[in-house]
């Protein structure tokens, strides 16, 4: 069996249906990768005990005809999306423990479209952060420099995909965790349309940005899994019914009739000059693959890192408020039942200073001081007016007729370990090209754009308008194939 990491998923899927490989010998290989590579990487928390029987199922069906563009693929899930059966526990000692009952509706999908779980990825506790230091399971390394981060929150889904433990993975993106750690590990990850993807069984950290997204090695499997995961769900109720699936069929390497902005504010000081130089690459691709690139103006991007770090920590201590010791994972402290002796605020206490670590506890205090009364017009509400004013200015692009923002994913390439773990507006500052999209709802995919001098990857971010994913990867696909050559299938 060829190297998995060697394959893309349209690679994996030709061999699969021309029988030049099975299921169950690509998840083994996958399996074997974890086993040799993940001691010092730590991208997977937990395999799935059933994914080889999984994979024999998969091999039923494709043996059968009955096959579908993910039938027999392995996927890695990020824990905080639930899988019923495999404890589920979002890098939180909190939930440590809980195995729910359920499948979150992305999973469900991904089950009945035959594809195998390999298992679940490391991440920042309840996808509080961008380097997936603060886990309880203790950090994920990028394998491209082990002293550096490989992003968050989804760093343990951006290295199974970039170390070639899987093919493809699940991620979550709230204000940038799929699209940061994609840049920072060399992989494409896109965060869909808010609502394009159910929220169902992935735990809320804030509920109005969250959204599931997809990593994977190229475009066209991003594409691949984002459609295989898509649609309304009664599970959501902001879930939206998208008829326009992203169809890896029609992509060619043409852009003619695209009009691309590049937004003055997000190339300026501190942007790394490494990194602008993959802008501008990027930008020269899609010149020649026909589209027109003009510069444009998104004039209250400077409000978004802190609009949106009001607004994600005022839903987060709502959010969190449900682990109290009693309904999910540990509880400690006090009475309850533990036999301790205490009370009940006693045990609340307890169970929230010893489950949370210090980053949600910071959110936690931040976001309830944000909505407190007194504070919720000065904070909270203004919040929401700049968001207004963030997702406006998109807009305006939009209704004139430019399609797509080419942006950076990242002010720097992957940073040292430790580096901002002290420094947390350092750290919410390296969100400032991932938030605003975020906050306006729109779809966004990062693209690896080459490497530095030190061989870090780099990256540029394509965003869209409201479900125009159809043309992100368009424009991503135009880039990829002229920018490393490949971009079609490895088959
Ligand atoms: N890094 C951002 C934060 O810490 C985004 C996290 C995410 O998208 N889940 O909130």
């Amino acid at each position: 069996m060829t190297d998995p990491a060697r394959l893309s998923a349209s690679g994996i899927r030709a061999r699969l249906d021309e029988g030049r490989a099975s299921s169950v010998e690509l998840t083994r290989a996958c399996l074997e990768r974890v086993r040799r590579a993940d001691g010092e990487l730590g991208a997977f928390v937990r395999l799935n005990p059933e994914a080889e029987r999984e994979a024999e199922e998969a091999d039923r069906l494709i043996r059968e005809g009955r096959a579908g563009p993910l039938t027999g693929i392995p996927v890695a899930v990020k824990d905080n999306i639930n899988t019923a059966g495999l404890e589920t526990g979002a890098g939180s000692s909190v939930l440590a423990g809980f195995v729910p009952l359920r499948d979150a509706t992305v999973v469900a999908r991904l089950r009945r479209a035959g594809a195998v779980v390999l298992g679940k990825t490391n991440l920042d506790e309840f996808g509080m952060g961008s380097s997936t230091e603060n886990s309880a399971h203790g950090p994920t390394r990028n394998p491209n420099d082990l002293e550096r981060v490989p992003g968050g929150s989804s760093g343990g889904s951006a290295v199974a995909v970039a170390a070639g433990m899987a093919p493809l993975a699940l991620g979550s993106d709230t204000g940038g965790s799929v699209r940061q750690p994609a840049a920072f590990c060399g992989v494409v990850g896109i965060k869909p349309t808010y609502g394009r993807v159910s929220r169902s069984g992935l735990i809320a950290f804030a509920s109005s940005l969250d959204q599931v997204g997809v990593f994977a090695a190229d475009v066209e499997g991003a594409a691949l899994l984002l459609d295989g995961i898509s649609g309304e769900d009664a599970g959501d109720q902001t879930s939206l019914s998208t008829d326009a699936p992203v169809t890896p069929a029609t992509f060619d390497g043409d852009a003619h009739g695209l009009r691309v902005g590049i937004p003055r504010e997000y190339v300026g000081a501190g942007l790394d000059a490494g990194i602008r130089g993959g802008i501008d690459a990027a930008a020269d691709a899609l010149s020649a693959a026909g589209a027109a690139v003009e510069e444009v103006s998104l004039p209250h991007t400077r409000y978004a890192v802190p609009t949106y770090y009001l607004i994600a920590t005022a839903e987060a201590s709502s959010n969190l408020s449900r682990y109290d010791g009693v309904r999910f994972g540990a509880r400690s402290g006090g009475g309850g039942g533990g036999g301790g002796g205490g009370d009940l605020p006693q045990m609340y206490r307890g169970t929230r200073t010893q489950g949370f670590g210090p980053e949600v506890q910071r959110r936690i205090l931040l976001g309830t001081f944000a909505l407190s009364s007194g504070y919720y017009d000065a904070f909270y509400g203004k919040a929401q007016r700049a968001r207004t004013l963030v997702r406006r200015d998109f807009e305006e692009l939009f209704d004139r007729g430019v399609d797509l923002l080419l942006t950076p994913t990242t002010p720097t390439p992957a940073f040292r370990l430790g580096e901002k773990l002290d420094d947390p507006v350092g750290m919410y500052l390296s969100d400032v090209y991932t938030v605003t999209a975020s906050l306006a709802g729109l779809p966004a995919l990062s693209l690896p754009v080459g490497l530095t001098g030190d061989g870090l990857p780099m990256a540029c971010q394509l965003i869209g308008s409201h479900l125009g994913e159809a043309t992100v990867f368009r424009a991503a696909f135009a880039i990829e194939s002229r920018l490393t050559g490949t971009g079609a299938s490895d088959a």
